[in-house]
């Protein structure tokens, strides 16, 4: 299928796209690696008359360390974010979370804030966000969305259901800050892919910082079993504080569904992607000794 007939702007800069976005209004949607939102057009999904293109801006693309964060420009793909020397060493999560979407047609162009942007439940940065603690940077014209030129969102903020975030039409995302983990931190994603498209039917991110034997900053973070990305916070509790061993994974594994409305469809029904939360945040949790 092809789109309905449009017209498309490159944009050279964020100031650039905001302002073409002020001149459409409604009729404009951004796009970034295209590969969310051309299958939506394509799909019929979704229409519009305006493609504003920020794939090439500079500035979204790049990722450097500042003032005790990472930022990663909306516009790096996660091919970028896999290859990253910087992500490697200080995030690996990234790097292994990264590498698990899609396949390298999808790494190479599908970027990290379109993602984000596009909240699919089954997609993978966002547990990720959330296990690490991300703020999301905002732009817009003055006045404009939330009435600040530019604002930042916390992750867990940030996702508010379906396909919905806390994003308004004449915004860009334009970065992603993550503070660096302290030493003695590990953290990793691991998922369950749908065997097709690699989507997650259930993907678990895990964060620890160990001292003296203790767990500390636990977080547990899931996409794909619910509509919204969560935090496991009854399963985080019972490993804060605790020693890392195996009766306390145990019993934390018991509360990663608490209080979830877990999703069914015809891939994985909630009382199996219910077990599958289980299993991979041991998994997850195993990963981090
Ligand atoms: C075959 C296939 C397999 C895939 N497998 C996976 C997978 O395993 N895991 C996974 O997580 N994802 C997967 N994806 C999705 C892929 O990662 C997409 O690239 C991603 O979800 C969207 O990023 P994009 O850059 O392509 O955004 P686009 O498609 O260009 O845009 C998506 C939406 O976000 C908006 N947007 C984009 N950038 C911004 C911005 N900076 N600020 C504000 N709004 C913005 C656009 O207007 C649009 O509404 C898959 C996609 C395909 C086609």
């Amino acid at each position: 299928m092809i789109p309905s007939s449009l017209n498309y702007h490159k944009a050279g800069s964020v100031e650039e796209a905001l302002d073409l976005l002020e001149k459409y209004g409604d009729d404009a949607k951004l796009l970034a690696g295209g590969h969310s939102l051309i299958p939506v057009l394509k799909l019929r999904l979704n229409d519009t008359e305006h493609l504003i293109d920020i794939g090439k801006i500079p500035e979204l693309k790049e990722i450097k360390e500042e003032s005790g964060n990472i930022v990663i420009g909306a516009g790096v793909t996660h091919g970028a974010i896999v290859e990253s020397d910087l992500i490697k060493e200080k995030l690996p999560i990234f790097s292994e979370g990264a590498d698990l979407i899609g396949d390298v047609q999808v790494r190479n162009f599908g970027t990290i804030g379109g993602s984000i942007a596009h909240a699919d439940p089954a997609s993978d940065w966002p547990a990720m966000m959330l296990a690490v603690d991300a703020t999301m940077h905002i732009q817009s014209k003055p006045g404009k969305g939330s009435g600040n030129e530019k604002r930042e969102v916390k992750a867990e903020d940030f996702f508010m259901g379906l396909f919905t975030t806390d994003l308004a039409e004449d915004e860009i995302l334009t970065a992603i800050s993550i503070p660096i983990p302290p030493a003695g931190t590990k953290n990793t994603y691991v998922k369950f892919m749908q065997p097709a498209s690699r989507f997650s039917v259930v993907g678990c991110a895990a964060m620890i910082t160990r001292n003296n034997g203790k767990c500390e900053n636990v977080r547990l973070a899931f996409s794909g079993a619910s509509a919204k990305p969560y935090r496991a916070k009854g399963a985080e509790s019972i490993l804060e504080g605790a020693d890392y061993n195996d009766e306390n994974i145990a019993a934390a594994i018991e509360k990663v569904t608490e209080g979830v409305s877990v999703l069914s469809d015809h891939f994985a029904t909630e009382e199996y992607r219910a077990h599958l939360a289980k299993v991979y945040a041991k998994r997850a949790l195993k990963a981090l000794n």
